[in-house]
């Protein structure tokens, strides 16, 4: 009997589907991926990709700016319910105010945000390009939205801007607490600490490294040390250990982001086998929200 592995290589072939999982998917998810990444890296992925399927397994603002810059292709999302807690922390009314309250201010929105915010921002970014984009501002201000701890981050990394930060934050990152840093610390005393910068400020002050999961990646690779305290959601674990063979990784175990972890395989045999859970979007928003995704991915 075909296994649910076989299933998904079979449709991925008569589908013409290419497989993109982020780096806090599941494990088995992660290794039937075609690529596995960071937003950034996921985002430019799907502009380079000749498939006619995008299955992207993650959250819905992550197939949404798959769809955003492929509107022509058929972009599926293994579970519709995967939703981030971040994003729905901003709306594009409350933008529109914001822009008002703010003249002249550039809106800078981390990519963890909805396709009907996007299409009121100036400019999308990632984790891995938050700082260079609010640096080479034209402006000399930002409005950032929506997560307060990585804008809080952009903003004292560029202290010439002047940067309104917002509200948001992401539940897992800010879960994880000074306590919780100090006793990895004490258990852990040879070992490195890398920081995501969706963490309180607090917990980004204890650590030696801050950037995104694809820079924790790399930071690890060419690393030294062979222990490192990881402070994300724990699905990149996998990740990390796929790559760096022989090398010991501890998290904060509590970090763990449930809508990272809807997109099953056989969720993706599912969607596959019926062209299911397909992204739509206005056309109208697509259109507005393509500019700012594609300055975040260098494309104008
Ligand atoms: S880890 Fe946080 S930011 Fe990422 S999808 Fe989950 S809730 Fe959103």
């Amino acid at each position: 009997m075909e296994s649910v592995g076989e299933r998904i290589v079979r449709l991925k072939k008569e589908r013409k589907a290419v497989i993109l999982a982020h780096n806090y998917c599941l494990p088995e998810v992660q290794d039937i991926a075609d690529f596995v990444g960071d937003s950034l890296g996921l985002s430019r992925k799907a502009t380079e990709t000749d498939a006619e399927v995008i299955v992207f397994c993650g959250v819905t603002f992550m197939a949404e700016t798959a769809k955003i810059l492929n509107p022509g292709k058929a972009v599926l999302l293994p579970d519709p319910a995967a939703v981030c807690a971040m994003a729905q922390m901003c709306t594009p009314e409350q933008i529109v105010a914001a822009k008002a309250a703010h003249p002249g201010m550039e809106v800078v929105g981390y990519v963890n945000s909805t396709a009907a915010c996007k299409a009121e921002m100036d400019v999308c970014c990632t984790s891995s390009n938050a700082v260079d984009i609010v640096s080479s501002l034209g402006s000399e201000g930002a409005i950032f939205v929506p997560d307060r701890n990585l804008g809080t981050y952009a903003a004292r990394s560029c202290p010439d801007k002047d940067v309104v930060v917002w509200s948001g934050f992401c539940p897992i990152h800010q879960s994880i607490s000074v306590q919780q840093v100090a006793e990895l610390k004490s258990a852990h005393p040879d070992a490195e600490v890398l920081a995501h910068p969706e963490c309180r400020t607090e917990v980004l002050n204890m650590a030696d490294v801050i950037g995104s999961t694809e820079k924790m990646l790399n930071h690890c690779r060419q690393s030294d040390r062979d222990e490192f305290i990881v402070l994300t959601e724990v699905g990149m674990r996998h990740r990390l250990e796929v790559n760096c063979p022989g090398k010991r990784f501890y998290f904060p175990e509590s970090a763990v982001c449930g809508a990272m972890k809807m997109a099953t395989l056989e969720t993706v045999a599912e969607v596959l086998e019926n062209m299911t859970n397909g992204v739509e979007l206005p056309s109208e928003m697509v259109e507005r929200a393509r500019r700012p995704v594609e300055r975040m991915i260098g494309r104008s």
